[in-house]
């Protein structure tokens, strides 16, 4: 268990994150939470924008709501879009109290200054928080940018950001953050699935104490059981020199599959493609791989090279030139 900085929850190191729930129905999400309880897991993470996530969380939640502290998360920017959020968080998620509500996504010194505004979503949760809707306040951005400038005086209680074995540019920002007893919640702990061994990127996270909690995306029992069972062990040189390998065949350009580059202006799913050129060229599963890009919709040769896509990219990828890259692993 770690203590989530200056809100005071004792939290276990290691979260669900809700975003692979979207793939999944009811009864598969009672089994996940029921196996996080099992094992001591007291962490859910999910947000407006996961289309079902809350929903589906506020229903496995319903005859135990109060082993969990829920954090979830909305891209309003507006008071009056806020406060609509938080009613339909509250709804969704089927009670009447909210353990962390955070500022999803935000991009740049504008929209934070939007959100901080008089008619900015910052009122609509302080009246919240106030009420007793909604216990403790966050941000969660890409931008280590934005953090900087704005730690000095960060008037909420946790950060979201990713960090991973690829992944550490943020790791003074969480000292700094650390110091000023802000949680920290860890997310992309895998690079978006790029990493494949789950187990040894979150010993690597976890063995750095400045992070409160770290919410892998899990979506079956299995994974729930893989994940809980790393233990708190320093890494071995053994491991250490694994971490190497994987920094040195991932680099730093490769896709986190957040899926904000969408929509696609030929319908592409952008992320998925490269997923699927992942598992081909990078750890060795050219069959699979192969039927699976066979089956989408669309594929990389579709792409029409608008672009529109690489200003939505939040780690500013050659999109379009990475689709010519698929298009020629897989033939089309
Ligand atoms: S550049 Fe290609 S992948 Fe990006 S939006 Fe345009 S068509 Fe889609
Ligand atoms: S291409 Fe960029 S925006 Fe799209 S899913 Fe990958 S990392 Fe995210």
């Amino acid at each position: 268990m770690r203590r989530l900085g200056k809100t005071n929850l004792r939290v276990h190191e290691i979260g669900l994150g809700g975003i692979p729930l979207q793939r999944v129905n009811g009864e598969d999400t009672r089994a996940i939470i029921r196996a996080m309880q099992e094992r001591g897991a007291n962490v859910i993470d999910t947000a407006r924008g996961y289309t079902v996530s809350e929903k589906l969380i506020g229903e496995a939640l319903r005859d135990c709501r109060d082993n969990f502290f829920i954090f979830t998360k909305s891209s309003a920017r507006s008071y009056s879009e806020m406060s609509r959020d938080i009613k339909l968080s509250l709804d969704n998620l089927a009670t009447d109290y909210i353990d962390l509500y955070q500022f999803h996504n935000v991009k740049n010194l504008d929209e934070y200054n939007v959100i901080m505004g008089e008619n900015g979503a910052y009122r609509a949760l302080l009246e919240a928080k106030e009420r007793g809707q909604i216990g403790h306040i966050g941000l969660t951005t890409h931008k280590l940018d934005l953090l900087e400038e704005i730690i000095d005086d960060y008037p909420f209680e946790t950060i979201q950001f990713p960090y991973n074995i690829v992944e550490t540019q943020a790791e003074e920002l969480f000292k700094k953050a650390a110091a000023k007893d802000i949680g920290i919640i860890v997310m992309k702990p895998l690079a978006g699935g790029a990493i494949a061994d789950a187990s040894l990127a979150l010993k690597f996270i976890l063995s750095n104490p400045d992070v409160s909690v770290a919410i892998p995306g899990m979506e079956s029992v299995e994974q729930v059981a893989a994940n809980l069972s790393v233990s708190g062990q320093p890494l071995t040189s053994f491991e250490l020199a694994e971490i190497e390998k994987i920094r040195d065949t991932l680099g730093n350009d490769f896709c986190r599959r957040c899926g904000y580059c969408l929509p696609c202006a030929a319908g592409i799913d952008i992320p998925t493609c490269f997923t699927f050129e992942g598992y081909y060229t990078r750890y060795n599963l050219t069959e699979w791989a192969a039927s699976r890009y066979d089956a989408m919709e669309k594929h990389a040769s579709d792409c029409i090279g608008c672009r529109a896509c690489e200003s939505r990219c939040p780690y500013g990828l050659a999109i379009a030139e990475k689709m010519k890259k698929v298009a020629t692993v897989f033939k089309f």
